[in-house]
């Protein structure tokens, strides 16, 4: 009587736990990119072109880049963009990235490294208008602890110090160059305004 108690308890979480806004995902092409760069060709422009609108917001894709296919694309808002389906996704944690737009030159953010590092996504890139990218990726000699280590690295730390958007974007920057390949990750980044 118990045991049917807590099982039905637990189904009942289950289901809750599902019960997911998908409501922001739109229709993504269901063809096969001819190869990976045109597949990313195709996520930065969707990046971009939402960016350089009049009121710009902020595009996802979910990418396979060993099919080239795109998974699912999602539209958000000036903020943010959510994909609160991710984890129920079917993802080949090989080689699936998560590409999406990113307000003019801010890099990678610690919210996008903690998306990868709990979802079955090997690598985030932020694209900004100008189409350059900020990226971060798991590697072979990934670490054991990263969670631990992650957890530990407080990139807000920094948000105490009063600075400028760019001054701000230029410090983040930095912060993460050193700071990702000790936790056994890679970050790199082509964003002009950065070097
Ligand atoms: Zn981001």
């Amino acid at each position: 009587m118990f045991l049917g108690l807590r099982i039905r308890n637990l189904l009942k979480k289950q289901y809750k736990k599902t019960n997911i806004d998908v409501s922001n995902k739109i229709k993504q092409p269901q063809m096969q990119f001819k190869s990976t760069k045109d597949l990313f060709v195709y996520s930065k422009n969707r990046c971009v072109n939402a960016l350089k609108k009049e009121q710009p917001y902020e595009h996802a894709l979910i990418v396979d880049t060993k099919k080239n296919m795109v998974i699912a694309e999602y539209i958000g808002d000036v903020r943010r963009c959510k994909i609160e389906d991710l984890n129920q996704l079917d993802l080949d944690k090989k080689n699936t990235a998560i590409i999406h737009g990113h307000p003019d030159n801010v890099p990678i953010s610690s919210k996008d490294i903690k998306t990868m590092l709990n979802s079955g996504v090997y690598q985030v890139i932020a694209i900004n208008s100008n189409g350059e990218f900020s990226l971060v990726a798991k590697t072979l000699k990934k670490d054991k602890n990263i969670n631990k280590k992650f957890q530990e690295f407080k990139m807000d730390l920094y948000n105490e110090y009063k600075l400028s958007p760019q001054e701000n974007n230029l410090f983040t920057h930095d912060v993460l160059s050193k700071h990702i390949p000790l936790m056994g990750l890679r970050y790199v980044s082509n964003y002009k305004c950065l070097k």
